[in-house]
């Protein structure tokens, strides 16, 4: 591990009042040997699905304000959002009015995820597309992850064909 997760949480931590919110700080986690997702169901100002994929100790989080793509081919918008700590897969609960993010969280499916691409999720975020395959309860589904030149941080969800590995 190369980098420093307090300082890769900064934009996560700067955010938030941990006094106030029960979300968590962000300790250092053992990564896991396969790799997680999670999708959270965030009934904020806008509800909206939070995506997150584990890659060097963090989650990497995109905003679905239209939740995900359903059927083969579907694109959906994902706003690429601050790297959130291991520890938030596990996080549900209410964020108290006033707060970042107030609201309430509820985990919608977690698993765990392949990289279809023979390198590092980390190397494949930088070059702006992503091909994953999730194993969750729910979500059993291969997609791709594509960023964009309309704004910063706007990527698209694509729901690719399903394929027997
Ligand atoms: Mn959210």
């Amino acid at each position: 591990m190369s980098k420093n997760k307090s300082n890769q949480l900064s934009g996560y931590q700067s955010k938030r009042n941990f006094e106030k919110t029960t979300e968590p700080i962000g300790r250092p986690q053992i990564e896991h040997k396969k790799p997680i997702f999670v999708v959270q169901r965030h009934a904020a100002s806008h509800l909206h699905f939070d995506f997150r994929l584990e890659s060097q100790g963090v989650l990497k989080s995109w905003a679905l304000p239209k939740g995900l793509p359903e059927n083969t081919g579907d694109r959906r918008l994902a706003i690429a959002t601050e790297d959130h700590p291991l520890e938030y897969a596990s996080f549900s609960g209410t964020i108290p009015a006033g707060n970042y993010g107030a609201g309430t969280v509820e985990i919608y499916d977690e698993g765990y995820y392949l990289n279809l691409k023979p390198h590092a999720l980390e190397r494949d975020i930088r070059n702006g597309e992503i091909t994953i395959e999730l194993h969750g309860s729910i979500l059993q589904d291969r997609y791709a992850l594509i960023k964009t030149d309309y704004e910063p941080n706007s990527w698209i969800m694509i729901k690719m064909k399903k394929e027997k590995s």
